[in-house]
């Protein structure tokens, strides 16, 4: 640290220790709180006043109801458009359906572009449905109140959106050198995953987006206490899988029941499957996860967390931290959850067969078949039959840990939030990164603004809402980890 920097510190820790008791409060255009620790500016200036027009977009993106079913983002697609047309940057509109599009634009580094080192800023523009009568106001009224900007979509996804486009334009801006392509993307139809989802946008333009590396949602910045408690960085996702279970009988008058009635032998079949619990196997990332936050956990949860792989320990530490998060269990092993079921016409009436629905999260790696036999051998019944469903998802690798990019994204992470702990994450639900990840992409999930748990619940619920100084500090970081990683020193 300089001379002049630590005199700069003294002078300002009134004010910082003033904000950090209060973030949610900052007003409007007011500089957003440090967070932990005091600003400098990025590689491509202050971002001050972009972070003031960046949630100007997000309010109009708000306002441009985009709920999926049918999405119509073609409309959000043309408001971006319209900002890019201003800046001077040229981009395609991607149609995929009628009404839906995406958008994609591109910074060059060279004439000859090289994919494989090439950036991505991907965000869905799509929303998901609200129930109106349980908001507290027009959730597509991008209404401003207590420091928040409230509507559907203001945090998941169309603040990255906003957040994305705002780094992507202050290279524009800065008049740097960059030394890779960097390319905005916003997709649609995220959250049907349908006919307009960034599959099919793969499948149908995947040169216009072809790149080594992405950034997009999945992991967060987690406030506590008007601190960052943690970032992290999702590298991997759960498959998730479903599976029936079919058994099958002697159907007949129910006033002379026999032993091979399908309803028992179904209801016998997934009371085993449900209190299966399936062997631990830690992935390097989440090795590394426990043991980041194992610096941040209370002594007695970060006990387990260290000795999670230590042989004599293991088991019982990995029993301890199951028991007490069910993410954590997820994040350790693969799951099965009984989701469906489905037998009978009438009450007295034994139907032929039985119907259930398991849903499945494997870890990357591990094969479903593997799974089933284990599964087979337990249920042990010849009229139960587990197959596996049409509309399971796929197998993508994980992200690497050891790329350039992830050093780059923990690096600028840990400087601006005081040193908290950047961790590596599975997310146990998925994202579109696994389409990215089958394409060779090393994805990577960071949700820039520091949210609290409360915030961060309201994502999919009832009066989402972003609070407006960690927009600002998020369109900053994004704007400081793509800056960091493509501009020309
Ligand atoms: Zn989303």
């Amino acid at each position: 640290m300089t001379w002049k920097r630590r005199s700069f510190l003294i002078l300002c820790l009134p004010a910082i220790l003033a904000l950090l008791g209060a973030p949610a409060r900052a007003q409007v255009g007011q500089k957003p709180p440090a967070m932990g620790i005091p600003e400098s500016p990025s590689l491509v200036g202050d971002t001050t006043a972009l972070a003031r027009e960046a949630q100007d977009w997000l309010a109009e993106l708000v306002k441009i109801n985009t709920t999926n079913p049918p999405g119509n983002e073609q409309a959000a697609a043309k408001y971006i458009a319209g900002i890019l047309t201003k800046e001077g940057i040229p981009f395609e509109i991607l149609d995929l359906t009628p009404g839906r599009s995406a958008l994609v634009a591109r910074l060059r580094s060279s004439i000859v572009p090289d994919p494989s080192k090439a950036l991505l800023l991907v965000a869905h523009m799509d929303v998901v449905g609200v129930d109106k009568s349980k908001w507290t106001v027009d959730p597509f009224g991008a209404v401003i109140k207590d420091g928040y900007l409230w509507g559907r979509g203001s945090i998941d996804d169309k603040s990255m959106v906003a957040g994305n486009l705002a780094a992507f334009v202050a290279l524009k801006r800065g008049n740097v050198h960059i030394n890779r392509d960097v390319i905005f993307l916003a997709t649609a139809d995220e959250e049907q995953f349908g006919d307009a989802s960034l599959k099919m946008l793969i499948a149908k333009y995947w040169d216009k987006i072809a790149a080594g590396f992405a950034i997009n949602e999945g992991g967060r910045v987690a406030l506590k206490d008007g601190k960052v408690h943690y970032v992290a960085v999702q590298a991997a996702e759960k498959v998730s899988i479903n599976v029936s279970v079919t058994a099958t009988g002697q159907g007949g008058h129910a006033s002379r029941p026999s032993k091979d009635n399908p309803v028992v032998h179904l209801a016998a079949a997934v009371e085993k499957i449900g209190n299966y619990t399936a062997p631990v196997r830690l992935t390097s990332i989440v090795r590394r996860y426990f043991e980041g936050l194992s610096a941040i956990e209370d002594p007695e949860t970060a006990k387990w967390m260290r000795v999670i792989d230590e042989p004599d320990r293991a088991e019982h530490a990995q029993r301890v931290l199951s028991d007490a998060n069910p993410s954590w269990n997820s994040m350790m092993r693969d799951t099965i959850a009984p989701t469906m079921l489905e037998a009978g016409i009438r009450a007295n009436v034994i139907p032929s067969d039985a119907h259930a629905v398991l849903n499945m999260r494997l870890l990357p790696g591990d094969t479903i078949d593997v799974l089933l036999n284990q599964l087979n051998k337990l249920v042990n019944d010849p009229s139960v039959k587990l197959e596996v469903m049409q509309d399971g998802g796929l197998a993508a690798p994980n992200s690497s840990i050891e790329t350039e990019f992830y050093a780059e994204i923990t690096r600028v992470c840990a400087k601006e939030f005081g040193g908290a702990p950047v961790l590596p994450y599975m997310s146990t639900g998925a994202t579109d990164s696994s389409q990215l990840r089958l394409h060779n992409v090393q994805a990577y999930g960071l949700r820039p603004f520091p949210l609290s748990d409360e915030d961060e619940q309201r994502v999919h619920g009832d009066n989402e809402r972003i609070p407006l100084a960690s927009f600002a500090k998020g369109v900053d970081l994004m704007t400081r980890i793509v800056a960091e990683f493509s501009v020309t020193r």
